[in-house]
């Protein structure tokens, strides 16, 4: 079943390459289109002095099963590297721990009853399974009644700035109440912290080991060629628009974001069309700073103060040991963008004076000969906000548009958006072309031009 079919991947990200690998597994001719200069996509790298460096700070959980059997099936389980996670807050100029849930329950800016009720929210969370019911209440009362004012003015507050910027009033307590599931799902015991593991010169080490994988099976990798068009003819799939020239398959996949792919399909119906082109995503903002020393003790920072532009203070290299990164302290100060932020149209220059002046009123003591490189790293589809009563608006893997299937973060909801649950959710597109395709009726090769 399946052989000799053609099928285009649009997108090199994770989720391409891993739709890669199961499809060619499956006996299908393989081709994935990136428009990058390498694969990776959000997970992809940035070369600095001979290394490769994540663009954006990249863990992968002890308890994504997935991603953990990708890295075990690809060969580069001796890269990986296992350690409990350090978590922080800073909350008027100190740092306070905040790993276990004895962290929670002891955390100093709350007092013992805003600690307790903190502590029934994530207890609440691991108790209610229906995430249905979540996605009708407004995340800010869901968190009002159950933590009360203190720990949501304290804690959950900055928190929701920290990861929706000015739009957490539009999206629904399914957000939060995933995020808890996912941040226990990796904790055995109350008091057992975080497990976290990372790979030798980062994610690309998966990415690189599984392309590698493709290639044995036939899969051809096509970078710096960005889909012009997808060609639809009859309400069918039938090609790809490459430099004004059609390529023919029996199939497209793309794992584009949805406005990405609502371009480039204007022969599609309009309904699905604009239904795509309206999904608002946001994006995020992440300058790293390569530094001689260790800033903090711990993996993040979470941030409270709202005159501090970035959000959080990541330092992978409390979990990647830095002899892998030549010896270097990788930081990441990241600030989530709602699509109308004006710090978008910011230049790299302005993000750094404004940066490094929170940065100094943080760290007052920190020794700026340590700074060796601050690269402003950006992108503009993130993560997808979902606003309340619109699951109805979740496209679905099989496209109105016959032989064009879709995967992307809109559709992994109410999960969130990362590599294990876009790896997941490549298998569900295997599954589902894996059943249509002996229904596939070849077409004659349509003309090129
Ligand atoms: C700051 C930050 C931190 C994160 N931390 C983590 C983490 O710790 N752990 C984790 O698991 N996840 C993390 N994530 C999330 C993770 O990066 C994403 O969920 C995942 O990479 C999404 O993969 P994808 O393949 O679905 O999409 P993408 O990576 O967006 O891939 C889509 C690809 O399509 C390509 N493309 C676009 N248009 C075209 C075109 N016309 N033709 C051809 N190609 C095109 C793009 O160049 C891109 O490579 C983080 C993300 C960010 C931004």
């Amino acid at each position: 079943m399946g052989e000799q079919q053609r099928i285009a991947i649009i997108g090199g990200g994770i989720m391409g390459v891993t739709l890669a690998y199961r499809l060619a597994q499956k006996g299908f001719s393989v081709r994935v289109y990136e428009r990058g200069d390498n694969l990776g996509g959000l997970a992809g790298y940035m070369p600095y002095d001979g290394l490769r460096i994540d663009r954006f700070y990249h863990t992968i959980l002890s308890s994504d099963t997935s991603m953990q059997g990708l890295i075990e099936e690809s060969g580069v389980a001796s890269k990986r590297h296992f350690t409990a996670t350090k978590q922080g807050f800073y909350d008027k100029g100190k740092l306070y721990d905040f790993n276990t849930p004895v962290d929670f329950l002891l955390f100093p800016p709350l007092n013992p009853l805003q600690r307790f009720r903190l502590g029934l929210q994530v207890i609440y969370a691991q108790f209610e399974s229906d995430w249905h019911k979540m996605d009708v209440i407004p995340v800010d009362d869901w968190l009002l009644k159950v933590s009360g004012r203190g720990a949501y003015e304290k804690v959950w507050k900055p928190l929701l700035r920290a990861k929706f910027d000015t739009m957490s009033d539009a999206v629904p307590a399914t957000y939060i109440w995933s995020r808890l599931r996912r941040m226990m799902g990796t904790r055995q015991g109350v008091t057992s912290k975080e497990m976290m593991s990372y790979l030798e010169n980062g994610y690309y080490t998966l990415i690189e080991a599984l392309a590698k994988k493709c290639e044995e099976l036939g899969v051809t990798f096509h970078l710096n060629t960005a889909v012009e068009e997808i060609v639809i003819e009859d309400g069918q799939a039938v090609g790809i628009r490459l430099k004004g020239v059609v390529q023919p398959f029996d199939a497209v996949a793309s794992t584009l974001a949805s406005p990405i792919l609502s371009t480039l399909i204007p022969n599609a119906p309009q309904n699905f069309q604009q239904m795509l082109g309206k999904q608002e995503y946001l994006g995020v903002l992440c300058p790293l700073l390569i530094l001689k020393s260790q800033l903090i003790p711990y993996y993040v920072l979470n941030i409270t103060d709202e005159r501090i532009p970035f959000t959080a203070v990541v330092e992978t290299t409390n979990l990647v040991d830095p002899k892998h990164v030549k010896g270097y302290h990788l930081v990441y100060l990241p600030k989530y963008l709602a699509p109308d932020s004006p710090l978008a149209t910011w230049s790299d220059e302005q993000v750094k004076t404004e940066w490094m002046k929170s940065f100094r009123q943080m760290f007052p003591s920190f020794d700026e000969s340590q700074i060796v490189e601050f690269i402003v790293q950006r992108a503009k589809y993130v993560e997808p906000i979902r606003p309340m009563n619109t699951l109805h608006e979740i496209p679905t893997i099989k496209t109105p548009v016959e032989r064009l299937y879709m995967g992307n973060t809109v559709m992994i909801y109410p999960d969130l958006g990362n590599g294990e649950a876009a790896t997941r959710f490549a298998q569900k597109m295997v599954d589902q072309i894996v059943v249509d395709a002996p229904q596939w009726v070849s077409k004659a090769p349509i003309a090129s031009g």
